[in-house]
């Protein structure tokens, strides 16, 4: 096949969706190039256990570059994606410009803190694994400070952790957070009692985890407070300040670490794209998840807004940006096979809900699949089984499969050396 003949693919993202379609796609016409500004596919799910020290950076991502050694027609760019002019069909990086037949836009999402970005300074989201790397190194400064210090207020702030949100990412913080302090530290600390510390998890609406069913969100609250989490539901932030949130019912809470679990919102690319987009930047997507007036370019994952059977919003969580991901990967392939012949039909997507879960701590946890709602110890098998599986998957490494398996149920906190620290 001569180049001039090649078919350009361009994803962005190494994401769930952009790393699913380059693995499900694949045509002796095509090259892929795929961009991100990271080196590695993150297994965001397991983010929270990197930034309660848990598991360690490198067990939770896989570089990019090698997940595709072995494909000689995908290209990878570590590059910051700063624009895409959807009439001249080219992607600006920092430093060039990439044209395209066809454009995949899988850039996911971004911590969105609801109009006061200046919160960012003082209760940080979870993202990325930078993300992950300074929450982790603040929360165990805390502790270390916690030991030091000889003035007991300063000590209750230190050892007083503030989680914002209620959804999975929070309920899993508080509770990984709980568990750190009243399990894992408990014995190595001489002048302070790491038992003692308070964690608190802030949600405005009536219950943690609103998306499941309202037996399972209770049921969420008291496995965390089993654990020592204060869970403070129907209460909404007004104000976040340096160690200080302050609360609609006049509360104030004084904490060292206040951490952002809250918000989501589209990447901003999407705000340059002149398509129609949904409050959270979100694209709205055609059924075949292409952008309106653009069949070659497909936006998937938490960056496009796309109905489900029941005309209900596809969640922003990795099984719709990998189903997501495929489809177009079908559809691509379809229609370069039939480029000499007939034309496809393309079809609509479909999402298939395999159902939602959190985990609180270990062997507590609530689950919901089909019809079947699970809680503690059955759930927590349940979110083990499933995040073992999706681990073997894309790593494919048993060797690492058993390390991580070892380390996460031996209490083996290795991940709790301090790194990063600016010397003041
Ligand atoms: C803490 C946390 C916990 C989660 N837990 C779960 C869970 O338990 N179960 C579940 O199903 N889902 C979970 N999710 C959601 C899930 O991770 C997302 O739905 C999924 O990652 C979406 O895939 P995506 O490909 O759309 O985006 P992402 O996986 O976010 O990938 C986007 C990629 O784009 C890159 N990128 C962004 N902007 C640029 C740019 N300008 N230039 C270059 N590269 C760029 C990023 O570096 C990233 O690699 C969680 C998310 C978070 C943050």
């Amino acid at each position: 096949m001569s180049r001039a003949k090649s078919v350009e693919v361009v994803v962005l993202g190494t994401g769930f969706g952009g790393l699913t379609f380059c693995q499900a796609f694949r045509h002796p016409e095509a090259r892929i190039t795929l961009v991100d500004r990271t080196n590695h596919h993150l297994f965001q799910p397991l983010l929270y256990q990197v930034a309660t020290a848990g598991l360690s950076a490198p067990e939770i991502a896989a570089p990019a570059r090698s997940v595709f050694a072995h494909r000689p027609d995908v290209t990878v760019l570590m590059a910051d994606v700063e624009g895409i002019d959807l009439s001249r069909r080219e992607v600006r990086l920092r430093d060039g410009v990439l044209s395209y037949d066809y454009l995949v836009m899988a850039l996911g999402g971004v911590t969105s803190y609801f109009g006061h970005p200046e919160w960012e300074q003082f209760a940080p989201g979870l993202k990325t694994l930078d993300d992950a790397m300074r929450i982790r190194r603040d929360v165990l400064m805390a502790f270390e400070e916690a030991e030091t210090t000889t003035d007991e207020s300063r000590r209750s702030e230190l050892l007083t952790l503030a989680v914002i949100g209620g959804g999975p990412t929070g309920v899993e913080m508080a509770g990984a957070l709980a568990e750190l302090a009243r399990r894992v530290l408990a014995k190595d600390f001489r002048r302070m009692n790491p038992a003692s510390t308070r964690v608190v998890l802030i949600e405005g609406s009536p219950r943690v985890l609103s998306h499941l069913p309202a037996d399972l969100g209770d049921s969420a609250a008291r496995q965390l407070r089993d654990l020592g989490v204060e869970v403070l539901t129907g209460r909404r932030v007004l104000e976040v300040r340096a160690g200080e949130v302050h609360l609609d019912d006049g509360t104030t809470i004084r904490a060292a670490n206040i951490l952002w679990a809250a918000g989501v919102a589209a990447s901003p690319l999407t705000r340059q794209l002149g398509v129609p987009l949904d409050r959270a930047g979100r694209v709205v997507v055609e059924p075949d998840l292409s952008l309106p007036g653009h069949p070659r370019v497909f936006a998937i994952g938490d960056m496009a807004l796309v109905l489900d059977a029941q005309a209900r919003p596809v969640p922003g969580v990795c099984p719709a940006a990998m189903q997501m991901a495929r489809h177009v990967a079908r559809l691509v392939r379809d229609e370069l096979e039939a480029r000499h012949g007939v034309p496809v039909r393309r079809t609509p997507f479909r999402y298939w809900d395999k159902g939602s879960m959190a985990t609180i701590g270990r062997s507590a946890a609530v689950a919901k699949m089909g019809a079947l709602e699970l809680s503690g110890l059955p759930a927590w098998f349940a979110w083990l089984f499933v995040h073992l599986l999706f681990l073997i998957g894309y790593r494919n490494k048993v060797a690492v499969l058993w390390q991580w398996a070892y380390s996460y149920l031996a209490y083996k906190r290795g991940a709790r050396i301090i790194l990063g620290r600016e010397e003041g």
